[in-house]
């Protein structure tokens, strides 16, 4: 595949973006090459400045469940688009997105809207801590929840250790109130609470990982964090930024059956627009700014475009309950993959929920934790990138994310990715 218009985009891109690009991941580092420029998307397809046609299985990182440039989705934001883009005034979609989220998501009863993933955790965070008038906040390795300070740490060596700054730019005074766990570990989160619980003020959690390749939790492990957070009067927030709305309609918890005192949420909420938000029990919700003394604040927050996005992408979701489609289609993938490279003898471990999948290339054992999705083959991976991108499938340009199929992806898509791995693993 020539991709020479993209190469030259990007020589220009790099004099002027840091990198030349508006987010990391973005600049294909951790595959060795370089990205190519999307022209345009319809459905699962994207096509790039080159003009060459890729099925989509980043579908944006996550926000696109519906596919590219859904027709109902773009007709709805054309309409109120024309009426005006922004106000900084109350307008009826934001009412109506909120009605939408506190009907579905269990737990929320109350839901403030953002412009982004990061600016969710960051306010819940913040939330929490005024709420619990406590400081200290427990995250999982391995888990993203976007870029706030406080939740960019590395974990230390063992158990306890207080956590280092995962990036520079970061004091160390704004992480010593992180505390790290590890995944479906519940030895750990029980020692981290035995030492100091009453100064936690919140565990934060992707239920379902999602930002290092998926992972899921072990059967009792949301139930256990609902349980010792009671315990100790610290409040449990789930990041559903990518299993809001796709892992079920109502997200993980509803799957699960495990309700957290806050949910984030962001990506398929915004429909393709910068939309984040947090929410959760009303008497924890009533205190945030005006009503209560936590500020937030946002010039952009409630846009009636990126809320018209979410309003129609929630309805479209709710209307024709694609959710067990997804999950059959998705599950044929991961597993038809998995049959491909083991019968090549290519040991593999897939994980797979709803409409989210990773093929980690390790020795074929369980993925349940940060360092096992570490053990993969990220060179292996590189490769496979590589040659089925030229077969005209995108996967992530990273062994440690998901795969994510949307509505638009049909059963014929499936196969022909099947095929490009099949042809993959034969050139090997
Ligand atoms: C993407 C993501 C975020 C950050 O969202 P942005 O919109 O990129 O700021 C936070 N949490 C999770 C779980 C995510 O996947």
């Amino acid at each position: 595949m020539k991709r020479e218009k993209s190469h030259k985009l990007f020589e220009e891109a790099k004099r002027y973006i840091p990198g030349g690009v508006n987010s990391p991941v973005r600049a294909f580092k951790s595959v060795g090459g370089e990205p190519f420029f999307v022209d345009r998307g319809l459905g699962s397809r994207i096509y790039d400045v080159d003009g060459n046609e890729y099925i989509d299985y980043v579908c944006s990182w996550g926000p696109l469940i519906l596919g590219h440039a859904h027709p109902e989705v773009i007709g709805f934001i054309k309409e109120v688009a024309e009426k005006g883009t922004s106000f900084g005034i109350p307008n009826v979609l934001e009412v109506e997105l909120a009605k939408a989220v506190v009907e579905a998501v269990p737990s929320i009863e109350k839901v403030r809207f953002v412009n982004s993933g990061t600016e969710a955790t960051m306010s819940a965070i913040r939330l929490a801590r005024g709420y619990t008038k406590r400081n200290k906040v427990v995250k999982f390795e391995g888990c993203y929840h976007g870029h706030v300070d406080c939740l960019l740490a590395k974990a230390g060596s063992g158990v306890l250790t207080l956590s280092i700054p995962g990036t520079p730019g970061v004091p160390e005074g704004f992480v010593s109130e992180t505390l790290i766990c590890e995944f479906n570990n519940k030895d750990d989160v029980k020692a981290t609470f035995e030492r100091y619980g009453d100064d936690i003020a919140c565990v934060i959690i992707e239920p379902v990982m999602g930002n290092a390749g998926v992972i899921l939790p072990d059967d009792d492990f949301l139930s256990f964090l609902r349980e010792i957070t009671d315990t100790y009067g610290s409040l449990l927030i789930f990041d559903e930024v990518i299993t809001g709305f796709r892992v079920s309609y109502g997200g993980a918890q509803a799957r699960f059956g495990v309700m957290p005192d806050l949910t984030c949420l962001g990506k398929i909420i915004g429909g393709g627009f910068p939309v984040g938000a947090y929410g959760g029990k009303a008497e924890i919700m009533n205190y945030v700014a005006p009503d209560g003394p936590v500020y937030q604040a946002g010039t952009l927050s409630g846009n009636p475009v990126a809320m018209a996005a979410g309003v129609k992408t929630l309805e479209i979701l709710k209307r024709d309950n694609p959710y067990e489609a997804l999950e059959k289609k998705t599950k044929r993938l991961g597993d038809e993959a998995k049959r491909i490279f083991e019968e090549k003898g290519i040991a593999v471990t897939v994980n797979s929920i709803a409409s989210m999948t990773s093929i980690f290339f390790n020795s074929g054992e369980p993925v349940r934790n940060y360092k096992d999705a570490t053990k993969s083959d990220t060179e292996f991976y590189s490769k496979f990138f590589w040659k089925i991108l030229d077969k005209g499938v995108y996967f992530a340009p990273s062994q440690f994310e998901a795969a994510f199929v949307s509505v638009a992806h049909s059963e014929e898509d499936i196969d022909r990715t099947l095929q490009a791995i099949r042809d993959f693993v034969k050139s090997i």
